[in-house]
């Protein structure tokens, strides 16, 4: 595995260094798959090329994205931010195969969504991918521990149970294993909800709003560990959010406008994405 640089707070991290890694520059758009073949590089951990999603028929079509290219590093952290209804959701869902693009394409490392069929669809969303939502969306039935393992039961895999034991002790729920979801509160269940994302080590972490039904304090917890699993342990993740505080523990920030790209930012405090939101006007 390639040694990977510590990030500390987040500095020191841009796009030259991103990608220079490999030392080639980054060819954008149709060509870029030869390129990657030819120079035996490794894809980023996932992109948009041209994405676009409509909803609704007639005159009530709504443009949830439009047009969006957009490259996501592998072991990086990067940040969708946007006004309510800019179109972040939609974006991600789309790219982690959740929902369809009206045109476009969208891919998870070497992988493109739209030409897997509904088993291969399935397996990536499984294996490939960890989710973090909002709303937590653990299984109420099971207990905290039987959450945390759930995507390695389904797939069949065994749990790396070091990894396991190093998950709840880093996220402080270890003590709270046996209880089920209703008996936690927000900020633990979206810890377990963290350790259930992070069990098989998937290639890319989706969190769409993970802090979004926290406190601050919960929220800190939270974000610290997202990165931690970036710059301790290697992960990529993409984490949509409209809080400038949350934004500013990612390397990276994209800014989405009307389901548009219309900036991005590097090293973000949340001083420098709540003024570039300003110069958004949103
Ligand atoms: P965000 O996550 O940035 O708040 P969304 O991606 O949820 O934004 O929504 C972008 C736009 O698409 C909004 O105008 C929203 O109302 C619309 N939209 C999202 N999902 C649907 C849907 N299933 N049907 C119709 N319109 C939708
Ligand atoms: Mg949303």
């Amino acid at each position: 595995m390639a040694s990977r640089d510590r990030i500390v707070g987040g500095a020191d991290v841009g796009e030259a260094s991103a990608d220079g890694r490999r030392g080639q520059p980054v060819v954008r758009g149709d060509g870029y798959e030869m390129n990657q073949i030819d120079q035996g590089q490794s894809p980023p951990a996932a992109r948009a090329v041209e994405l676009t999603k409509m909803y609704g028929s007639g005159g009530a079509v709504v443009r949830a994205v439009d047009g969006v290219t957009v490259e996501f590093a592998r072991e990086r952290f990067t940040a969708v931010m946007g006004p309510s209804g800019s179109g972040k959701s939609t974006l991600m869902h789309c790219i982690a195969g959740l929902d369809t693009p009206t045109s476009g394409r969208a891919f998870i490392g070497d992988r493109e969504i739209g030409r897997l069929d509904d088993a291969g669809l399935t397996d990536l969303r499984r294996d490939r991918i960890g989710f973090v939502f909002q709303s937590f969306n653990l299984v109420p039935t099971l207990t905290a521990a039987e959450n945390i393992t759930l995507p390695c039961d389904l797939a069949g895999r065994k749990v790396d149970r070091a990894w396991f034991e190093q998950l709840v002790a880093q996220l402080g729920v270890a003590d709270r294993l046996s209880h089920r979801p209703s008996e936690l509160s927000g900020g633990q269940q979206q810890r377990i909800a963290c350790a259930r994302a992070l069990i098989s080590r998937p290639e890319l972490i989706f969190a769409d709003e993970p802090t979004g039904s926290l406190d601050s304090r919960a929220s800190a917890e939270v974000l610290a560990f997202l990165r931690s699993a970036v710059s301790d342990h290697g992960q990529s993740i993409v984490m949509v959010t409209h809080e400038p505080r949350a934004a500013a523990y990612a390397d990276r920030v994209v800014f989405l406008t009307d389901g548009a790209l219309v900036g991005e930012l590097l090293s973000p405090t949340a001083d420098t994405v709540l003024e570039q939101m300003r110069k958004l006007g949103s």
